[in-house]
């Protein structure tokens, strides 16, 4: 009886062996990490140690995890640097990402240092760049640094400016704001000759906008010119990028302030202030019924505003912030007293914001003006790491320059300033834009974003 049993046994066990090398699918094992309810084949438990690959993956992510915090280093690059010349080229100088290296930043807003350089070093800054614009891979450093030194400080560029010509390069064309009568007259020539980025010449003569430009784009029967107004039949427009355009008697007429005072971050315990930002007022918006929202109300009384042309007491820019971002330009009615009020010149809103769309109203006065006035062109590069909410300057477009015409008398509205929802909101982006037509008591709001 016992050999009869041992002997079932094994014809049973020959046969789940034979079964077992005929089946296709090997009997899987359950992964050995706990609480992970993944099976495994034989083969790959054999390589693992008896883990499925996601918790194999999971271990090295941790293991990996703890080396790089075990091992991660602070590199203070501006240790012992006081130089500000020295300090930028450290900030500029591309660092090779690697993940046991944190570079400890720079405790002050750079354009802080860029103020401090005096002429020896505005001098060095202006060679460095000559030296990057000569490699090949350090343009676009080259051309940051040229940015900040006509932005924050208004430096002569002269010599870059002569650099990036000899190279056909006319981008950005704010470079070329205070380009000499030489540079402007080689820009010509190139036009002339039709050489390069016809665009951005135009672009550039544009920013230098002197009387000999004006005449340029004032005079478009100038045979010599014929060619470029026939391919570039939008030329007129290029004025606009540069803040300005010609008025019906062919004269410039600026579209943005060069006075220009920047708004500072409040933090906590909010002062009052004879300008406010932020205010909810009393009229509600015709489209969503919203109470409209005062970007900004400015006492014109204040000495620094002078250079504001509006008869009334308070300038108070009103906008609806839910509807704002759909209606491109947002009009409202600049009142007595820093009221406003919805304008009837609106168009609907496309699409119109539904009502329970929420819009965050930053906190009242979050925003101070201050009074130290800063370049018109502190943030002409929206990139630029620095606070851009501002009065007067020039606007930092994201998208294209956009300019309102008035509805009442067709008049393209002049720039008054501007809110970026980042100094006021947390990871927020996006800046309001605010212009005024004074005749027509008359103000707009547009707004753009990445
Ligand atoms: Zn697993
Ligand atoms: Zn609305
Ligand atoms: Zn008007």
């Amino acid at each position: 009886m016992h050999v009869l049993i041992v002997y079932i046994f094994q014809i049973i066990y020959v046969h789940t062996n034979l079964l077992v090398s005929f089946n296709v699918m090997p009997e899987r094992l359950p992964c050995k990490s706990i609480n992970c309810e993944r099976t495994i084949l034989p083969t790959t438990a054999q390589d693992t140690g008896g883990f499925c690959m996601p918790c194999v993956q999971r271990k090295r992510d941790e293991q990996d995890k703890a080396y790089v915090s075990a091992n991660k280093k602070d590199i203070n690059q501006y240790k012992n640097v006081n130089n500000p010349l020295e300090i930028i080229k450290i900030y500029h100088q591309p660092t090779k990402r690697d993940p046991l290296i944190h570079y400890v930043p720079y405790p002050d807003p750079i354009d802080q240092v860029y103020l401090r350089l005096d002429s020896t070093q505005i001098a060095g800054a202006i060679t460095y760049v000559l030296q990057l614009l000569e490699k090949k891979d350090a343009k676009d450093t080259a051309i940051d640094i040229a940015i900040k030194l006509v932005s924050f400080i208004n430096a002569d560029i002269s010599s870059i400016l002569e650099a990036l010509v000899k190279e056909e390069e006319y981008y950005p064309s704010f470079l070329f704001r205070s380009a000499s009568i030489g540079i402007r007259n080689k820009l010509f020539e190139k036009l002339l000759n039709n050489t390069g980025r016809i665009d951005h010449i135009i672009s550039a003569l544009a920013w230098i906008g002197d009387k000999e430009v004006v005449a340029f784009f004032s005079q478009q029967q100038n045979p010599l010119y014929r060619n470029i107004f026939e391919s570039e039949p939008k030329f007129l427009e290029y004025t606009k990028t540069a803040g300005w355009e010609l008025d019906s008697n062919g004269n410039k007429q600026n579209l943005y302030y060069k006075k220009c005072y920047p708004f500072v971050k409040q933090q906590n315990n909010l002062p009052n202030s004879r300008h406010t930002t932020f205010t909810a007022q009393k009229s509600s918006c015709k489209f969503c019924g919203a109470e409209l929202t005062s970007l900004f109300t400015l006492d014109l009384a204040d000495d620094n505003l002078k250079f504001i042309e509006c008869d009334k007491s308070h300038l108070s820019i009103g906008t609806c912030l839910r509807c704002c971002w759909h209606a491109d330009p947002f009009f409202a009615e600049v009142g007595e007293n820093g009221l406003v009020d919805c304008s009837d010149f609106n168009k609907n809103p496309d699409p119109l914001p539904k009502l329970d769309d929420v819009f965050e109203r930053p906190i009242e006065n979050c925003l101070m003006l201050s009074d130290k006035p800063r370049s018109a062109y502190y943030c002409v590069d929206w990139c630029s790491p620095v606070v851009q909410s501002q009065v007067g300057g020039f606007p930092t477009w994201i998208q294209n320059d956009y300019y309102p015409s008035c509805p009442k008398c067709s008049n393209t509205m002049i720039f008054i300033g501007q809110i970026a929802n980042d100094d006021c909101l947390d990871y927020s982006e996006g800046i309001y834009y605010a212009f005024i037509c004074s005749g027509c008591s008359m103000s707009a709001t547009t707004y753009q974003q990445t």
